[in-house]
């Protein structure tokens, strides 16, 4: 019955998916993970070394935990930037940043819990904490995840944003669904620097254009020269060309509504960028974390133009 009401109110507030895991170690995610930073896939993101132990136990992270609550906020909107040829920047950095805006929903929801079940304790996450999200996700049942290593829900596509509820209150718990990519590999061959793992499932984190434009520090290898296909922040190419992606909505967030001088930007503006323009235009965007720097060495790999 909690459990039901705490639905319902994540609904009211905008979530688009809403599920709930049992608190416990994740075996089969740790081996993955202990696997995968093996492998050095993570290239200069040293930061997901960090609290191994806590990444796979909420128990860490909430003593006494019992529950990962999950949630999903849409951010699908079907408005692109005019220019065609201009640098392409990924669609869920085109309004506020989003880790204000979720965190923000994610409280009331836990106050509203608070409200309803007393004295509980608990922690509010959105991209914020050594959790793994999508692991999370899967096991709540809000969608399985990809080939492409996206959390995919069957109704609603891939355009969300995911945070989480960590409580040591015991609720009512949801079950993971089944892999839907079947025989599909659109991400895989459409993938412009071979970042997706042949049979799917394992990303190379160092060769997405994601790391490359935001968390590489250093300049971008010349071998992505002429793989980037014009992203300067992000890259939703693997979502875009992912079939499930056809039932996505438009969102209802106006936090998230596009700049619409950013989707003015000609090629040539982006190339002209001004630092005073960049500070304008991205005011609270999370396009911000790249600074100014990053975004024009970002461009000029991108274009080829040097001013
Ligand atoms: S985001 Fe772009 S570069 Fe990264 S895996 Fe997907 S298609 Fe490849
Ligand atoms: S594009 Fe195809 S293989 Fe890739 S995640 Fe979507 S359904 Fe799965």
């Amino acid at each position: 019955m909690v459990s039901k009401q705490i639905h319902q109110k994540a609904m009211d507030l905008g979530f688009v998916s809403f599920g709930i895991s049992k608190a416990g170690f994740m075996e089969e995610e740790a081996q993955r993970l202990d696997k995968w930073l093996n492998q050095h896939y993570h290239g200069e993101m040293s930061y997901l070394e960090n609290h191994f132990d806590k990444r796979v136990d909420p128990s860490l992270l909430v003593p006494g935990a019992k529950s990962v609550i999950s949630l999903a906020y849409n951010y699908y909107h079907p408005d692109k930037q005019k220019d065609v040829s201009a640098p392409k920047i990924s669609m869920y950095a085109y309004g506020k940043d989003y880790h204000k805006v979720v965190r923000k929903k994610l409280n009331t929801l836990f106050e509203y819990i608070k409200t309803l079940c007393g004295s509980i304790e608990g922690r509010v996450f959105v991209d914020s904490a050594p959790v793994l999200e999508r692991d999370w996700a899967k096991r709540s049942g809000l969608g399985w995840i990809g080939k492409n290593t996206m959390l995919i829900n069957p109704k609603k596509g891939s355009f969300f944003f995911l945070g989480e509820i960590i409580t040591d209150l015991e609720l009512e718990y949801d079950h993971p669904i089944k892999d839907y990519c079947g025989t599909c590999t659109k991400c895989i061959e459409a993938c412009p620097t071979e970042a997706i793992h042949p049979e799917g499932y394992i990303m190379d984190g160092k060769k997405c254009i994601s790391y490359l434009t935001i968390e590489l520090k250093s300049a971008i290898p010349e071998t992505f020269h002429d793989s980037m296909d014009g992203w300067m922040f992000g890259c939703d190419i693997c979502q875009q060309v992912c079939p499930w992606n056809r039932f996505s909505e438009e969102h209802e967030e106006t936090m998230f509504l596009p700049e619409p001088a950013l989707l003015d930007m000609t090629k040539q503006d982006w190339e002209n960028l001004t630092e005073d323009v960049f500070e304008t235009l991205f005011q609270g965007s999370a396009v911000k974390r790249t600074k100014y720097s990053g975004l024009k060495r970002n461009i000029q790999f991108v274009t080829g133009f040097k001013p």
